[in-house]
C-alpha cells in the first residue's frame, strides 16, 4: 500500500464526520431542498395581490392601528432566505474546522458572491413590480476591516451581492443591519417596529423564528417554540413564509448540552 494511502486511511479512521455535513450536503444537493424553497416563493409570489387589495392585512401582530394607509412592504431577512451561504459552511467542513470561523465569514461576505435561494429573484422582483417595498432586516453585522476607512463595509458587498442575483429593485436604504443603529440588536423585533411606523408590512419572510416573533431564540424550550408556531397559525403560509435551513439557526443553540437528551426514541 502507497503510504499516501496508508496516510489518507488514517486521516479518515482519525476524524469523525463533521456535525454539519448532512445538512450542507442537503441543502446544496438535494432536489428536495430547492423543491421546498421554490414552492415557498411560489405561495408568497401568489398571495401578494390579496395581500395588496386588503387594506387591514398586515403581518406584524403588533401592528394594530393606523397603518390601512401606509404604504406595503415586506420584510426579509437575507442569509439562507434570500442568499445561500452554504459555500461557507461547506468550506468549513471541508477544512475540518467545527465552529463560527468569523475571518472565514467575513471574507465570504466580501466576495459578494453567493447565489440566491431558489425562488427568491422572482418574487423580490414581483414583489417590486407591485410597488412593494422590500426590507432587508439582516443580522449580518457592520465591522471595519483593517484595510478600509468605511464603518460598514459589509453593507456595501451585500448590496452588491443582492444586486448580481438579478434583484432589479435594491439600494443601501432597503438594508437594515445588525447595529447600523444603537438599539439594532440580533433580535430583530425593534428594526419591524421601527418598519411598522413607516409601512404596512404585508409579509415575513425568514429561514429563522426569529425572523417573526421576539424572544425565542435564547432561554427557551422548544416545547415553548412549538407552542408559539401553533399560536400563529393563521400568520403561517399567507402572511409569514418560513425557508428551510438545516444547518444553523436559534432552532439549534436554543438546545442544552448534551443534545442527546432532546432525541425522542419510541
Ligand atoms: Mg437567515
Amino acid at each position: 500500500m502507497a503510504f499516501s494511502t496508508v496516510f489518507l486511511l488514517a486521516a479518515a479512521a482519525a476524524t469523525a464526520p463533521h456535525d454539519n455535513m448532512n445538512a450542507t450536503l442537503w441543502y446544496q444537493t438535494s432536489a428536495e431542498f430547492r423543491a421546498n424553497s421554490l414552492q415557498t416563493y411560489k405561495m408568497a409570489s401568489l398571495t401578494i395581490k390579496e395581500a395588496l387589495t386588503d387594506r387591514n392585512w398586515t403581518a406584524l401582530p403588533t401592528q394594530t392601528s393606523d397603518f390601512q394607509q401606509l404604504p406595503p412592504a415586506i420584510i426579509v431577512d437575507i442569509d439562507e432566505t434570500i442568499l445561500d451561504n452554504s459555500p461557507a459552511a461547506a468550506q468549513a467542513i471541508l477544512e475540518q474546522d467545527t465552529g463560527f470561523n468569523s475571518k472565514r465569514w467575513d471574507n465570504w461576505v466580501a466576495a459578494a458572491k453567493a447565489k440566491a435561494v431558489p425562488g427568491a429573484v422572482d418574487f423580490l422582483n414581483l414583489a417590486g413590480k407591485n410597488g412593494v417595498t422590500v426590507l432587508y432586516i439582516s443580522n449580518r453585522e457592520c465591522a471595519p476591516r483593517a484595510n478600509s476607512k468605511d464603518v460598514c463595509p459589509q453593507k456595501a458587498d451585500t448590496l452588491k451581492n443582492l444586486q448580481a442575483t438579478g434583484i432589479t429593485q435594491v439600494d443601501a436604504s432597503q438594508l437594515w443591519l445588525k447595529s447600523e443603529q444603537q438599539d439594532w440588536t440580533s433580535e430583530k423585533e425593534s428594526r419591524r417596529l421601527k418598519a411598522a411606523q413607516q409601512y404596512r408590512v404585508i409579509m415575513l419572510v425568514g429561514d429563522d423564528f426569529g425572523d417573526f416573533l421576539p424572544q425565542v431564540k435564547s432561554k427557551i424550550t422548544p416545547a415553548k417554540r412549538f407552542e408559539l408556531v401553533d399560536r400563529y397559525q393563521q400568520y403561517w403560509g399567507s402572511r409569514w413564509f418560513m425557508l428551510t435551513n438545516p444547518t444553523y439557526g436559534s432552532w439549534e443553540t436554543i438546545l442544552q448540552q448534551p443534545k442527546q437528551q432532546y432525541l425522542q426514541g419510541f
